[in-house]
């Protein structure tokens, strides 16, 4: 077992001079959770691995999404048993390994009685869905074990969902899938298993080059974005992981491949309205070809999405439009009683672009692409991967790496890290405030020297949950800055920053100063 214990506590150490002097098995471009997989799974296959990411790790796409780990049961409608079986056991890794960041995640569907969703129908489907997923709760902790699934009568529906819709209710469909209510957290806690397996992960550091000799690859070029040095990073395999990046980047470096990433939108909206339910409901507005949105209990706010529509902008920061916003808080106000939702409610948006099925529609691709550009005609040791969700993330990275090392290599127990050490993990109550010293200040500390935090939002936004309440997070961001030791420019600089991070994620413009 590769356990903490028996390794030494490494930091996600950020000296990019050190690390060029180093030649890597395997340089992976882009620390979203595609990246960060990518570089744990090589790591625990004994590959020599170096992480470059141009932002902030998990500050893209990664950091959008619903915080749900999926199991299977969405895909027993297209009967695609494979993904059932890979969502199921993935989901399955993340309990295992991030018990405490992963929790069981009861879902709620009101049934109405149209098509596949009666109640007779659904039931069958739970059924097939616990068997089908029968050993979901092998090795994870009794307390996270998911129940099976049931069908509930309108009574225990309206007790679970005061608010529903009770005409023509038939009962309603429960069972369980994972929250991670700070994805973030685990993104993080997945780069510093990599580190202590002896991963190198680097962030600030922008790709712009492919270094090529003969028509093989021989490492990278990366620009320092915090001093805008540039340096130089050998391989003879490069992975880009770089999400909505990708196909513009295995563009520049070999050729355009359509395949890897045809733009969608996808979007999550988080309400300063407490959440409707314990459980996660699904909800169906009344239309043709609705689709369904989930509506979630995130640390007590309403929480909904996923929004898709079809992208046509070369904008890799999408945002949706203020009527595409107030489309959505209709359509949610018209399928759930007295909901009444405006859109100054809007606390936050979560936006991201997917790849999609095909150019110009809002279906997300079903599976991932792994394109070897060397047997494309390209580089040798190039390679581009495109994902399609955060729960998957670690098997494609398992697959890319036996795609590029061959089957033979071993992955030491892809389970396995010792949670019983403790983390820094810096997740906080959402009213909590920085006043008593109780020890808030070393374990802000510890994170900002060993979490390779550079500006003031990686801290908040990214390693602790303290930006989750952004009036807290600004009105203490001096106190935060002070950890820092930045003079009073940069610190006004800083706090800048992170203004900018919330304004570009929100429709109202909320005071945020008090
Ligand atoms: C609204 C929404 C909701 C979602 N909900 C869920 C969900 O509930 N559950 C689920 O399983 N999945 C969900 N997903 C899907 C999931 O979030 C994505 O599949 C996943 O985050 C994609 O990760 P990635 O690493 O490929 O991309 P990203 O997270 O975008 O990472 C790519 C990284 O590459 C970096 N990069 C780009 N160019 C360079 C360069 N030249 N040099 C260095 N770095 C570079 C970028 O800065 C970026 O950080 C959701 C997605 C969205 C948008």
């Amino acid at each position: 077992m590769a356990g903490r214990r028996s390794i030494e506590m490494k930091k996600i150490e950020r000296d990019l001079g050190k690390a060029s002097n180093e030649n890597y098995d395997v340089i992976i471009i882009g620390g979203g959770i595609y990246g960060a997989c990518l570089l744990l799974t090589a790591a625990q296959a004994g590959k020599k691995a170096l992480l470059l990411e141009k932002e902030d790790f998990g500050a893209a796409t990664s950091f959008n999404n619903l915080r749900t780990v999926h199991g299977g049961l969405r895909y027993l409608q297209s009967l695609d048993l494979k993904r059932i079986f890979e969502s199921v056991a993935e989901r399955r890794w993340f309990f295992r390994n991030f018990p405490d960041l992963v929790k069981p995640l009861p879902c709620l569907m009101p049934l109405y009685g149209n098509g596949v969703y009666r109640p007779s129908i659904f039931r069958l489907a739970l059924i097939l869905n616990d068997l089908l997923s029968s050993n979901r709760n092998t090795g994870v902790v009794i307390e996270k074990h998911l129940p099976n699934g049931q069908i509930i009568n309108n009574a225990k529906v309206k007790q679970i969902f005061p608010q529903v819709d009770v005409q023509n209710l038939k009962g309603g469909a429960v069972w369980y899938d994972g929250a991670m209510p700070d994805s973030q957290k685990v993104l993080i806690e997945i780069i510093k298993w990599a580190c202590e397996l002896g991963g190198k992960a680097i962030n600030y550091a922008e790709v712009t080059d492919l270094k090529i000799k003969n028509g093989l690859v021989t490492g990278v070029k990366a620009q320092d974005k915090t001093s805008e040095y540039l340096y130089e990073f050998s391989s003879s395999k490069v992975i880009n992981s770089s999400g909505p990046w990708c196909r513009s980047l295995a563009a520049k470096f070999d050729r355009d491949y359509p395949e890897l990433f045809k733009d969608s939108f996808a979007w999550n909206v988080l309400f300063n309205k407490p959440a409707l339910s314990t459980h996660a409901l699904a909800v169906t507005p009344k239309k043709p070809g609705a689709r369904t949105y989930f509506i979630h209990h995130w640390k007590g706010f309403l929480f909904a999405g996923t929004v898709h529509s079809p992208w046509n902008n070369n904008s890799r920061k999408p945002i949706p439009d203020e009527n595409a916003v107030k489309n959505f808080i209709t359509e949610l106000n018209s399928s759930i009683n007295d909901l009444n939702l405006s859109e100054s409610d809007v606390l936050q948006i979560f936006p991201g672009l997917l790849p999609a099925k095909e150019e110009g529609s809002d279906k997300i691709a079903v599976r991932e692409i792994i394109l070897d550009h060397g047997t494309n005609g390209g580089p040798k040791g190039f390679y581009s991967v495109s994902g399609v969700k955060y729960t998957t993330a670690r098997l494609v990275a398992e697959k890319t790496l036996k795609k590029i090392f061959g089957k033979e290599i071993k992955i030491s127990s892809p389970d396995g890290r010792d949670t019983a050490t403790s983390r820094e993990l810096g997740i906080f109550e959402n009213h909590w405030i920085p006043e008593k010293p109780n020890g808030w200040e070393t374990t802000l500390k510890n994170i900002i020297q060993n979490e390779s935090v550079v500006h003031l939002d990686d801290l908040l936004i990214r390693r602790t949950s303290l930006g989750d309440n952004p009036k807290l997070a600004l009105k203490y961001s001096d106190k935060y800055c002070n950890l820092f030791n930045w003079n009073e420019q940069k610190t006004s600089d800083e706090i800048s920053r992170l203004k900018e991070f919330y304004n570009s994620r929100r429709i109202t413009n909320l005071d945020l100063s008090n």
